[in-house]
């Protein structure tokens, strides 16, 4: 048992699978940025992508089921080959689905990817962009040099295609905190974000999401650097709120890593967490049907999922 598991023992929870609703994919490890906080260590040198025989797999895989939305993350998920293939297959699908690309706004503008904001918006799929301040001087901290300019400029090419504007074109901002600290209530970020990018850039988007730093990955290095984890640790145990866990999201998602294999969420996915039936599963391997109720593996860094209004690929969950 791990103190997340004694921590929900304690409480009189139990942390187990509902119906899948979301088959959350990791492409790869890709990246054109390599930001402090990022969970996945991407990179521009990272070679793991996902391959054409795997997305197959996958889509064949989806297609006997009616899980309803699929998210893409990475990584850059627009940097693999077959970023398009994967949205056109997913497309093809009925019953419809909606697909989510979880998008870094400045690969948008990169050499190579021109046309692929208008591919998106022609294929409907929802933008999920990070964005962790509308300050430019906080974004470069995290994200690094040119960042900020580069994320306006994709957010107002986002704008005139129609993503935040049109109802059908969702396109939703993601923030997380720059350093070694909780979120401050969504809601109240929300309406400042929408405020500061209106009046200064002409930027509109649907929602904020708000996530918290994870202690995994590069973000538990960076805290290890600055000797601030167990601190980090202590204030994430500390306000563990139990009000969160039925929201978990790796209660009804599906994590699925590069090579298809199968996890409950994107941070075990980095944790190497994977699901074994005494050897690794893939997705190929999963009756869809025999998933619900099955026991989720948890570890410590599961407290940031559950400190405080909680946080998932969502956002806060209370
Ligand atoms: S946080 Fe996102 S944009 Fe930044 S390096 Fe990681 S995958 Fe790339
Ligand atoms: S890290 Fe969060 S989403 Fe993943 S298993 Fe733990 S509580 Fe669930």
């Amino acid at each position: 048992m791990n103190r997340f598991s004694e921590r929900l023992a304690a409480e009189g929870l139990k942390l187990r699978r509902a119906r899948p609703e979301i088959l959350q994919v990791n492409v790869g490890k890709l990246c054109n940025l390599t930001c402090t906080h990022c969970h996945v260590n991407a990179g521009p040198k990272r070679k793991e992508i996902m391959t054409r025989a795997t997305i197959d797999r996958i889509i064949d895989w989806l297609a006997k089921t009616d899980i309803p939305t699929v998210d893409l993350t990475g990584g850059a998920p627009e940097m693999i080959p077959d970023f398009r293939y994967f949205i056109e297959r997913v497309r093809a699908l009925r019953p419809w689905r909606k697909i989510i690309d979880r998008c870094n706004l400045t690969i948008l503008l990169e050499r190579s990817y021109e046309g692929l904001a208008e591919f998106l918006a022609a294929k409907k799929v929802e933008i999920i962009a990070s964005m962790p301040c509308y300050s430019p001087r906080n974004v470069t901290a995290q994200r690094g040099e040119g960042v900020f300019d580069g994320s306006i400029t994709a957010l107002r090419l986002l704008n005139k295609l129609g993503y935040g504007v049109a109802g059908d074109m969702p396109l939703h901002l993601v923030y997380n905190p720059v350093g070694a600290f909780l979120p401050g209530p969504q809601a109240e970020l929300e309406a400042n974000y929408k405020r500061e990018l209106a009046e200064h850039f002409g930027i509109v988007f649907n929602k904020l999401y708000i996530i918290t730093n994870l202690p995994i990955a590069r973000f538990a290095a960076f805290l290890r650097h600055n000797n601030k984890l167990d601190a980090y640790m202590e204030l994430l145990i500390n306000a563990f709120n139990p009000a969160t866990v039925e929201g978990l999201m790796c209660r009804n998602t599906i994590s699925v890593g590069w090579q298809g294999e199968v996890y409950d969420c994107d941070f075990n996915q980095q944790l190497d967490m994977q699901w074994r039936n005494g050897q690794p599963i893939f997705l190929w391997d999963v009756d869809p049907e025999k998933v619900l109720d099955r026991e989720i593996m948890t570890g410590e860094h599961c407290f940031g999922c559950t400190a405080g209004a909680g946080s998932s690929c969502g956002g806060v969950l209370v």
